[in-house]
């Protein structure tokens, strides 16, 4: 989707900090990070949440959430303990439509988030 912002930074038409990438997924630091490690996990082929992505019947859900927690390890915030955010839907705070997971950690994390 060429007005998409991820399939954007997927194409490399727009820069971001990449900090882990596999054949099916990309993942670069949130421009407006909300805790040491922000990073966004997002499939290359273009799902609009993450109710449409359950229904891709081809592994691409268990990839995104592979890729989440490499990333954790990665970062190093995998032992402390991380969170892993689908914002689905306007009502839930979604702003960009393809789906992409928050994984945030290196701060405590309160819960409920609010
Ligand atoms: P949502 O509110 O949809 O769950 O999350 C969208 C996230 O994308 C926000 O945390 C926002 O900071 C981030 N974001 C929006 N535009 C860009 C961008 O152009 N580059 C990067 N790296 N992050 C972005
Ligand atoms: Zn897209």
């Amino acid at each position: 989707m060429s007005d998409c912002l991820f399939c954007q930074i997927v194409a490399k038409e727009i820069p971001a900090e990449i900090v882990y990438e596999t054949g099916r997924t990309l993942a670069f630091r949130d421009r407006n990070p909300q805790a040491p490690t922000h990073v966004l996990v997002i499939p290359k082929q273009h799902h609009r949440d993450a109710a449409e992505l359950a229904g891709a019947d081809d592994g691409l859900a268990d990839d995104v959430l592979k890729t989440a927690h490499a990333v954790a390890v990665q970062e190093g915030v995998a032992e402390d303990g991380y969170r892993v955010v689908f914002n689905t839907g306007p009502g839930a705070g979604q702003t960009v439509f393809h789906v992409h997971a928050h994984v945030l950690g290196g701060r405590g994390l309160t819960w409920p988030p609010g």
